[in-house]
């Protein structure tokens, strides 16, 4: 299978070139040029299989350029139960909210504790794999700028694999105690953090800046490496995602909730629109979705864009409690446009254009008449995502975080909106409620809380909730810091340079 750019569907390249250059040339994101079709046979099989050898078969159909016994070894070694809890990493948990039934798509039982590792697990087998068909011998520099979840995963991915060093930038000021901690107390000999003096716009504009670089690139190669991104465009992070809604639709039919050929809801908390695409591929690919709800926190620009067909970023940000979410250009839904434009690349091109330039772009009737077939959407602000956590809760005794109580209450708008509660609904659950212990906690505790750091209200969450605490955030606290690094956002090129050895 080949794939194409979003902006010039005249290029294409095989998977392992996707992959282990990330982005395409021209600027465009690569998409698969044509999508493994599965009917009710295929199901049967997948049902009767593990959750690896789910993932065997749908990365065989997308990877034509790996052998079997490649992405055999891709797949051992991300998920294994010592790395997830279980031999199933993303198992489904029936929950009822009051009257309201459902499923929930646990994502987070990965090293990090929130849904990236489902893909940063085995990215790096993946990359390094497709930097040897590509370019073989090179060491691939793996430069992250992180809000904080996307840094720790990668660490987590990246560290001891061969072939790879990778080296994290993320705001002193702007991530949480708690993610600052497991980034900082990182193991692994091919591993750097480092802390900027800026936001994260600074860290991302810095690292976008070293990547074309022209000077630095050529001083890599000269010493054989050369850059490779982990971020949510590259292809080999949203293949791994699809994988869990396949796995989930095949779960609900060996549970007897659906029959084959049933229609399910699907609802994801959305921030750069890497997770809810990598549905609605599994929905291209055979599943059955009734409707696809992307759900927002107060950064409702997606909201707006589905029920308007006009993207346009320029509004407020909102620091949010739910902050993997807080972003205002969600860079996979060039790839949906692509899609549901019938692969028009100029229009793609036009609308990515007005965007830069302008910050707004409206899609023609056409593509607008698919997104409101497609797609239902909503947004919940903080006070409403703290009530959630509450009525799940009180309801359920079930503990969620917060990103997750956003796509909970936006499913409860689908039911009084469309007063469809029968559709079975899948919600993608994103991280565990201790990486967020705070809010969480806030929501759920009756008296005032005295915990006073990050620690202490784990431990309170703990006690009211009973819910177990994850291990590697439980064993955080007696962690040796390693990385105390603070860089000024100009100084990111040498301090790079320095940490490769050149
Ligand atoms: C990254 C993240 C999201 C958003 O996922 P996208 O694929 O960017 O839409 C939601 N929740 C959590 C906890 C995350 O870390």
């Amino acid at each position: 299978m080949m794939y194409n750019s979003t902006v010039d569907k005249h290029s294409s390249v095989s998977s392992a070139q996707a992959i282990a250059q990330g982005i395409s040339k021209d600027g465009g994101l690569f998409v698969p040029q044509e999508l493994p079709q599965y009917g009710e046979e295929v199901f049967e099989k997948l049902a009767a299989m593990n959750y690896k050898e789910r993932a065997k078969k749908v990365f065989s159909d997308f990877l034509t350029d790996f052998s079997e016994e490649e992405i055999d070894e891709c797949v051992s070694k991300a998920y294994t139960s010592a790395k997830f809890g279980s031999e199933n990493p993303a198992p489904l948990v029936n929950v009822k909210l009051n009257n309201i039934s459902m499923n929930i798509l646990e994502l987070w039982h990965g090293p990090t504790c929130a849904f990236k590792d489902m893909a940063l697990q085995i990215l790096p087998h993946l990359l390094t794999k497709s930097v040897a068909k590509t370019e073989k011998g090179r060491l691939a520099v793996i430069l992250v700028a992180t809000s904080g979840d996307t840094g720790k995963a990668a660490l987590e991915g990246f560290k001891d694999v061969d072939g790879t060093k990778i080296i994290v930038f993320y705001p002193e000021n702007g991530v949480s105690p708690m993610q600052k901690r497991q980034m900082n107390t990182q193991d692994g000999t091919n591993v750097n953090v480092c802390a900027i003096k800026g936001n994260f716009d600074d860290a991302q504009t810095g690292v976008k800046a070293i990547f074309t670089n022209s000077e630095i690139i050529d001083e890599l190669d000269r010493n054989n490496m050369s850059f490779s991104s982990a971020n949510s465009i590259n292809w080999g992070r949203l293949l791994p995602q699809i994988v869990y809604y396949v796995s989930a639709y095949c779960d609900l039919i060996n549970s007897g909730k659906i029959v084959y050929g049933d229609k399910i809801n699907i609802v994801v908390p959305t921030g750069n629109f890497g997770n809810i695409l990598a549905a609605y591929y599994a929905g291209l690919m055979g599943i059955k979705i009734n409707k696809l709800i992307c759900a927002s926190n107060s950064n409702n620009v997606l909201t707006d864009f589905i029920q308007t067909g006009t993207y346009d970023k320029n509004r407020q940000f909102f620091a949010t409690i739910s902050p993997s979410m807080d972003i205002l250009v969600s860079s996979n839904l060039e790839r949906l446009l692509y899609h549901l434009s019938g692969c028009d690349d100029v229009r793609v091109k036009d609308w990515m254009t007005k965007l830069k330039t302008t910050g707004k772009y409206t899609v023609d009737s056409d593509v607008f008449d698919k997104i409101k077939t497609s797609f239902f959407s909503g947004y919940c602000d903080d006070n409403t995502t703290k009530k959630t956590i509450g009525d799940l809760f009180k309801s359920s005794g079930y503990l969620c975080d917060t990103h997750t109580a956003v796509a909970v209450d936006v499913y409860r708008q689908y039911i009084n909106s469309t007063g469809d509660s029968e559709t079975p609904a899948v919600l993608a659950s994103t991280a565990s409620p201790y990486k967020f212990s705070k809010s969480v906690l806030e929501a759920i505790a009756d008296e005032n809380i005295s915990a006073e750091n990050e620690f202490d209200m784990v431990q309170e969450l703990n006690r009211i909730s009973g819910v177990p605490i994850p291990e590697s955030l439980a064993g955080l606290k007696n962690k040796t810091v390693r990385f105390t690094n603070v860089t000024e956002a100009n100084d990111m090129p040498e301090y790079v340079l320095k940490v490769l050895g050149i």
